[in-house]
């Protein structure tokens, strides 16, 4: 055999309790940008739960890793939301919490997962849609009202940022005596339908704090963070009452920016863009390896998230990639920050040997090739 474990852990093995629930992770590759490009993919996605990235140590070989679910360029908007995302729905709707984030380098499509376009709609107006139609649907038993509201903020520099009202730009954070995080005078707009939503959530996005680097010129410094409140109160004895947050999370990019040529005033954003990704990692690393201690206090980040993000909330990961070769080593940090296990395979993503139309399908970016390539 030519498997060579690095690290492989059992997820199960120093489970502390079992109600605890894990960070799941999916892993989705974007397609080419530019059809015409003729490179070959530095990262593969194997089948649904493994994807194959060049080691970057030693391109001839490369190295395995092992997700919940795993989505190549074929995969649509919608197979990912439903099946990764829409079961978090039930929780919110039961008062729980949950929270998903997109994770990864700039340009890799955290904004296309989260936010998508008109034609293809991402996890958010999904999400949204969907909220929307179950509290409808639960309003006409008469026996429950369902109550859905809105919040919309940036973590930009470690400040909280109202981009609901522009003229919040620096909010605390404060938890009250039933552990639950609040913001204290941060905007929140109930919505009734889908059109409203758009209504508010449009204009808002187009305030998001955005600069451009070496790297993306549209990309977004800055952590932008949905709150979907859902309120849940019964119309008949004993009147229950149910509160349910879900937080759609778009995440700065993830990238090393010490090699995107950054300063000045640049360099301080990137300083605090990649110590809140820190802490992020050393939470779910926490949570995941069932730490009794989770370092929620070390960014504004995970501290905003600490209700929504372990203990009892729901909690789905987006790792996105693209498969450029010059984005392989921020996307093996990526896939790190994403896994602890992996597998190193002494063959060489790129298959050499393979007959001259595989190749051509290869260079295609066609990801059924993918599916079909054996590790042994
Ligand atoms: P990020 O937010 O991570 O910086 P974007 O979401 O802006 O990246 O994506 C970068 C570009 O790639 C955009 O033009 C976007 O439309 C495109 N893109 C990303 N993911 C996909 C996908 N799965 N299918 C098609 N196009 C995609
Ligand atoms: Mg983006």
């Amino acid at each position: 055999t030519i498997l060579i474990p690095l690290y492989c852990w059992n997820q199960d093995m120093d489970k502390p309790d079992s109600e605890r629930s894990k960070v799941k992770v999916a892993v989705r590759q974007r397609p080419f940008l530019h059809s015409s490009e003729r490179e070959e993919p530095c990262l593969r996605i194997l089948d649904k739960q493994s994807v194959s990235i060049m080691n970057y140590r030693d391109r001839r070989e490369s190295v395995v890793y092992s997700f919940d679910w795993c989505y190549g360029p074929d995969n649509s908007q919608q197979e990912l939301y439903e099946e990764a995302v829409k079961p978090e729905l039930s929780h919110v709707l039961r008062g729980q919490n949950a929270s998903v984030f997109a994770y990864g380098p700039t340009g890799t499509g955290k904004t296309y997962t989260m936010v998508g376009t008109s034609g293809n709609p991402g996890v958010i107006p999904r999400a949204v849609g969907d909220l929307l139609h179950a509290s409808q649907a639960t309003a006409q038993t008469k026996l429950w009202a369902v109550c859905i509201s809105i919040s919309y903020l940036e973590i930009y520099q470690e400040k909280v940022r109202d981009l609901l009202d522009t003229n919040k730009q620096d909010l605390p954070i404060r938890q009250d005596r039933n552990g639950a995080i609040l913001v204290p005078g941060l905007t929140e707009r109930v919505v009734d339908s889908y059109a409203q939503f758009e209504r508010i959530f449009m204009a808002a996005s187009r305030h998001r704090m955005t600069a451009s680097t070496q790297l993306n010129h549209t990309s977004s410094r800055s952590h932008s963070l949905l709150m979907l409140r859902v309120v849940k109160t019964e119309q008949v004895t004993p009147f229950r009452r149910f509160f349910g947050k879900l937080h759609l999370v778009d995440l700065a990019g993830s990238e090393d920016n010490r090699r995107t040529g950054n300063s000045g005033v640049r360099l301080k954003e990137s300083g605090s863009i990649n110590s809140s990704l820190f802490a992020l990692s050393k939470v779910v690393d926490a949570l995941n390896q069932g730490f009794t201690f989770v370092p929620y206090r070390e960014s504004k980040l995970t501290r905003l998230l600490q209700d929504s993000l372990g203990g009892s909330a729901h909690t789905v990961m987006v790792t996105n990639l693209a498969p450029e070769q010059h984005f392989l080593f921020d996307s093996t940090s990526a896939l790190n920050f994403a896994s602890k296990s992996k597998l190193v395979v002494n063959r060489p993503l790129t298959l050499q040997s393979q007959q001259p139309v595989m190749k051509r399908r290869l260079s295609n970016n066609d990801g059924e090739l993918g599916r079909n390539a054996t590790l042994a």
